[in-house]
């Protein structure tokens, strides 16, 4: 059933309700009145009639059957006498032979009425006449007369019947003209409405298609108007934010495409989501479309990684090589995806091939010079000690060559110190692995060292617990490595003053330690130190006047505790001096 019809039919169905409740009450109310109306002239009569007989003589049968008829001619009305036993003794409607065929009236309603109340009042059919009555009884009291007790005037109602069928012959016309007007009114408002409901849902269809321009018609101002124009106003602000999203993707896709670094979004699933061209090419995938990263990506360290964040874990930046094109460097490095967007994972490329190269030219070119240095740095050294060892030679002359002497050394050391890092930087350096007494790591440090403690009169102390008697490494790369933290306790801290080598257990790690009572290392300091050059305030330290020093002797020391998998950190102690901490893996 369409929308139309239903307002039409809506509309003829309430005014027809209407109608026939109008009808129906006025009828019941005209009839109402007439019968008051008849009902109580009736009454007046009677009492008239009654009153009148009360002061009559005693009569034969046949006088009051013509008084009946007298009375009744003058009231219009059907004129009953009635005795106290109920017999009828006159009636205007009736002859004197049939009077006295006529039943008994004592058992009237009106009349047991009238004798128990004064006054007896109903609306009834007559069998006697076929017809509709409005009875009314009163009691007459006349001495002279006994036979006569009751008068009962009735009136037919077919006078009323007649006045109701005018009325609703008058109602029915009012009813045919009212659904008449109602049909046409709900003919107009329907095609009205539907016509304004059709141009909404065609506006809403236009839209659904996705044509989102705002329409130019009124939508008008009652509640329908008001829920198009609500709805409208809701489609066209999704529209505006859509095209804000349009624009926004645009733009990170824009941003993605021209990036160096390669970016990759895999969902919760493990589908991937988008790669931009630098990824594809890095990972060498040509086509991701939703598909799974394991099927995606082949490098299996990348899977790995992304399974891991995926796992909720947070693995560190990972490095890759031969990944994509030959000779690549990649750094991968995955993170999850931050709320509110769906949660996944991000991986970001770099491409560190240049850095590579470059780190590698540098370290080649380092290595190279070195080396170069080398031959001649000893031919110097050589000549000037041969010169000291000549005879003659002024004591101008002595002072220049040791200063020459001096520094040919510590350059020597210099180019000593850069091979070996180069070499470590290399992975040059055999590495042999096994149990190593402490106290004998310890005491061979110690001994090498013997002469410049002595110079310096500082002495060594060693605290070496129980449970870390012995250590698990290359002897000779920790020999060198606390050779260096020695070395350079005894150069920093004062004359007379003592180094402490201890050994424990920290977990499941073993700590090498070497404090000394020296100057400290400033807290800004700490982490640097380890950085190849890096010194802390040159005047500060005895380097100044006794250039033993390279600034590289804590990077060589990091480098072979690296390769141990271990860590050195620099600390300062809280009585006086600095503590460098050696801590290795027990196995
Ligand atoms: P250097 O050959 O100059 O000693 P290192 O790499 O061994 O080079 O040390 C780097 C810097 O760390 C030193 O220049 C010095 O400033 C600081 N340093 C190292 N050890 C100590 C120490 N025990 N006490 C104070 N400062 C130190």
């Amino acid at each position: 059933m369409t929308f139309r019809t239903r307002i039409f039919l809506t509309a003829l169905a309430a005014s027809a309700i209407a109608l026939a409740v109008a009808t129906a009450l006025v009828s019941w109310s005209v009839r109402r009145s007439l019968e008051e109306r008849i009902g109580g002239e009736l009454l007046s009569e009677a009492r008239l009639a009654a009153e009148t007989l009360s002061h009559r003589r005693a009569a034969t049968a046949a006088e009051l059957d013509a008084e009946a008829d007298a009375i009744g001619a003058a009231l219009s009305a059907r004129v009953t006498f009635i005795a106290a036993d109920g017999r009828v003794v006159g009636d205007s409607a009736l002859d004197a032979a049939q009077i006295a065929t006529v039943e008994n009236h004592g058992s009237r309603p009106e009349i047991l009425e009238a004798r128990r109340a004064g006054l007896g009042s109903v609306r009834r059919h007559s069998a006697t006449v076929d017809r509709d009555f409005m009875y009314v009884a009163v009691p007459v009291r006349s001495p002279e007369s006994p036979p006569l007790a009751f008068v009962r005037l009735a009136l037919p109602l077919t006078g009323i019947d007649a006045q109701l069928a005018q009325v609703r012959r008058a109602a029915g016309a009012g009813f045919a003209a009212g659904i008449a007007a109602a049909l046409l009114i709900g003919w107009i408002v329907s095609i009205l409405l539907a016509r304004r409901v059709h141009a909404i849902a065609a506006v809403a269809r236009r839209y659904a298609a996705g044509d989102l321009t705002p329409p130019a018609r009124d939508y008008g101002t009652d509640e329908i108007g008001t829920v198009a124009r609500v709805l409208d106003d809701s489609v066209q602000q999704i529209a505006r934010r859509a095209a804000e999203i349009d624009a926004d993707r645009a733009r990170t896709e824009a941003i993605l495409a021209g990036m160096v670094e390669g970016v990759l979004v895999v969902d919760r699933d493990g589908r991937v989501q988008l790669a931009n061209d630098a990824a594809r090419r890095m990972l060498r995938m040509p086509d991701t479309g939703g598909r799974h990263y394991l099927e995606a990506i082949r490098h299996p360290a990348v899977a790995a990684q992304i399974a891991q964040t995926l796992s909720g874990d947070r693995p560190p930046a990972l490095e890759l090589s031969g990944v994509g094109e030959a000779g690549t460097t990649l750094v991968a490095r995955t993170a999850p995806v931050p709320p509110p967007a769906a949660p996944g994972v991000v991986v970001v490329l770099h491409d560190i091939t240049d850095l590579r190269r470059a780190d590698q030219v540098r370290r080649d070119f380092v290595a190279n010079v070195s080396h170069e240095l080398r031959t001649p740095l000893t031919a110097v050294r050589g000549y000037v000690e041969a010169l000291l060892d000549e005879h003659g030679v002024t004591d101008t002359s002595r002072q220049f060559l040791d200063v020459i002497a001096r520094h040919t050394n510590r350059m020597e050391r210099l180019v000593q110190d850069l091979l070996r890092l180069a070499r470590l930087d290399a992975g040059q350096e055999a590495f042999e692995r096994g149990e190593v007494d402490v106290d004998a790591l310890f005491a061979g440090v110690e001994t090498e060292l013997a002469d410049a403690l002595t110079t310096h009169a500082q002495v060594v102390e060693r605290r070496i617990d129980p449970d870390a008697a012995t250590v698990f490494g290359d002897e000779a790369r920790l020999h060198d490595a606390l050779r260096n933290l020695v070395d350079n306790a005894s150069r920093y801290a004062p004359d007379g003053s003592r180094i402490v080598l201890g050994a424990y257990r920290r977990g499941d790690r073993l700590v090498l330690s070497v404090a000394d009572e020296g100057p400290g290392i400033p807290e800004a300091d700490l982490t640097r130190v380890f950085e190849r050059f890096y010194r802390v305030d040159k005047a500060r330290s005895r380097a100044a006047r006794d250039p033993g020093g390279t600034g590289l002797g804590l990077a060589i020391v990091k480098h072979l505790v690296e390769l141990h998998g271990g860590r050195v950190a620099a600390r300062n102690r809280p009585e006086r001096g600095a503590a460098f901490d050696i801590e290795l893996p027990l196995t």
